[in-house]
């Protein structure tokens, strides 16, 4: 148990005394929360293994917020409107063996906060256009920087591209390590022809 208040694994007030995320990433990359802290660790280990789901929907609340405040900005100076919402995908070979993917689970609760707020945000979510073609070692265990950049090359592939021709897309992960998934799906989503794309994680 990680919460205080019994019978609660997290809540948003154990959330907010959690450090931000202060190592450096990319620009367009927004995470929030340092993955080092046990709160966030153990948390993300709990949606991500352990089938405990209601924790989408906490971490979607913080990142909903974070969302807003960077659109604030970026609708104005960059015309960021109207995003469309993309999961980091896992292949169907591990979407099979969890039964469901963190990521599109937090993906669905941001569109639920969206339609309870009126669509402040108004975006819509597309979980079958990034998808992952090729079965990848677990970042993780790979220590080597390079050998991990060459793992992730030709993962993804885009369907159904029409439907992001010209469009901002935000993609959403559970953790971001060195970027470098972000940075292939991105890569792929731009070639496929979408406008701008940012990320927001849970944590780094
Ligand atoms: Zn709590």
């Amino acid at each position: 148990m990680l919460c205080s208040k019994t019978g609660v694994d997290l809540c948003l007030d154990c959330l907010k005394e959690a450090p931000g995320a202060e190592r450096e990433s990319a620009k367009w990359i927004f995470p929030l929360y340092d993955y080092r802290h046990p709160t966030i660790k153990k948390s993300l280990w709990l949606l991500k293994y352990k089938g405990k789901k209601r924790l989408a929907n906490i971490f979607a609340e913080i990142i909903y917020d974070k969302i807003l405040e960077e659109l604030s900005e970026l609708s104005i100076l960059e015309n960021f409107v109207k995003p469309i919402l993309i999961p980091i995908p896992l292949s169907p070979k591990r979407y099979r063996e969890r039964g469901y993917n963190q990521a599109e689970l937090i993906c669905k609760e941001l569109i639920k906060i969206d339609n309870a707020r009126n669509k402040e945000i108004n975006f819509s979510l597309e979980n079958n256009i990034l998808i992952k073609i090729k079965e990848t070692e677990h970042q993780a265990r790979i220590k080597n920087r390079n050998v991990r950049l060459k793992n992730l090359i030709g993962s993804f592939a885009v369907k159904n591209s029409e439907l992001i021709k010209k469009r901002n897309i935000i993609l959403i992960d559970d953790i971001t390590t060195t970027g470098a998934t972000l940075n292939e799906a991105r890569k792929i989503l731009k070639q496929a022809g979408a406008r701008k794309v940012i990320a927001f994680t849970v944590a780094h």
